[in-house]
């Protein structure tokens, strides 16, 4: 088995991906590995940006948002002359194998890279705010992310109640309505607008209508950043012009939904997952990401998981219309 692994954080950075490089390092030295910070994501491998880590620099750092080992989007790694550098200096340092935490992006990087050089051995682990990750329940943020937007949408609703509003609140989702879903139920929120389902304005006003004569005196839209009618801006501004029962608000959530300290949830799945994805190149595994699906750890192909959408659940979708009445 390598005695030398590598340890790195790519694409948009989530809450909990701490947790995930502390349980990796630890792993690896429970099984005798030396384990290397690499900084910045692919940049660091091309630029040789290692270092080795020991127990204590994942020290104090479990309930940390952000990644002590920075993170970047690497356009060089996308080029096979960025990839061979980065697989020479992997060489050089006695590196052939890694752990990589982050998105669709860089589990496609990843492939990319063993398939022109298969003896380095990557595994990856689901670090992400969007959950739009197949083969895991949940990606390591997505718990901390809805948190964070449902504590936010709390205190919007004191304004909206106290002012009679119509607020609508952008979340993060460009392509995924996960955050959104489970946001708008938590929140209590009258409607949820996702990319994956489409709400039509007219289709929308009809349900402020129907509120409106329930006497709902304020009312909370959750709106995707990537939903088909625009984001909250935009949806609010075709609303206004035809629905002035309630003053029109709009706040988007934006990067607070990246921050902050991760939920227990998000810190016991990022710690079993940095550490089955160690457990999984000492068994021999590469082009593999690891997940939890239905509570057990899982290991799924990156083509796999690269080439397949994680459903959105269509008893939530129906939760929020009931909920609404
Ligand atoms: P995420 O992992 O969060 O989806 P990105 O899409 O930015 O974030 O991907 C992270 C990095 O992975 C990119 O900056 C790039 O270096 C690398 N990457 C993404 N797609 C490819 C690809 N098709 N080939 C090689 N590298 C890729």
């Amino acid at each position: 088995m390598e005695k030398n692994i590598g340890i790195l954080t790519s694409g948009g950075d989530s809450p909990g991906m701490n947790a995930c490089i502390r349980a990796a390092v630890r792993t690896a030295l429970y099984h005798g590995l030396k384990p290397f910070g690499v900084r910045r994501g692919y940049d660091g491998i091309i630029d040789d940006d290692v270092f080795l880590m020991d127990s204590r620099s994942v020290s104090n750092i479990i309930h940390t948002g952000g990644t002590i080992l920075k993170t970047a989007r690497s356009p060089r790694f996308r080029t096979r002359e960025g990839r061979d550098a980065a697989y020479q200096n992997l060489k050089k340092r006695g590196i052939d194998a890694l752990v990589v935490i982050g998105g669709d992006g860089t589990y496609r990087g990843a492939a990319e890279f063993i398939a022109e050089h298969p003896d380095v051995k990557i595994v990856g682990c689901p670090g992400t705010i969007d959950n739009d990750l197949y083969g895991t329940d949940f990606t390591i943020g997505f718990d901390t992310a809805v948190n964070t937007a449902v504590q936010a949408i709390d205190k919007i609703r004191d304004t909206a109640t106290s002012h009679n509003r119509l607020f609508f609140v952008e979340v993060m989702g460009r392509d995924a309505g996960f955050i959104a879903l489970r946001t708008g139920i938590a929140a209590g929120a009258e409607a949820v607008l996702i990319p994956e389902t489409v709400t039509t304005v007219d289709m929308l006003l009809e349900m402020l209508e129907a509120g409106r004569q329930k006497n709902k005196s304020s009312m909370i839209i959750v709106v995707a950043e990537g939903d088909e009618e625009g984001g909250a801006f935009a949806v609010a501004e075709k609303v206004k012009k035809r629905f002035d029962y309630l003053e029109t608000k709009v706040s988007i959530l934006g990067h607070i939904q990246r921050g902050g300290s991760p939920t227990y949830a998000d810190r016991v799945l990022a710690s079993r997952l940095g550490a089955a994805a160690v457990d999984a190149l000492v068994e021999g595994e590469t082009g593999v990401a690891v997940g939890v699906v239905h509570h057990d750890a899982v290991r799924i192909p990156f083509d796999h998981a690269v080439k397949h959408v994680q459903d959105l659940n269509p008893a939530l979708l129906r939760l929020v219309k009931i909920l609404s009445l």
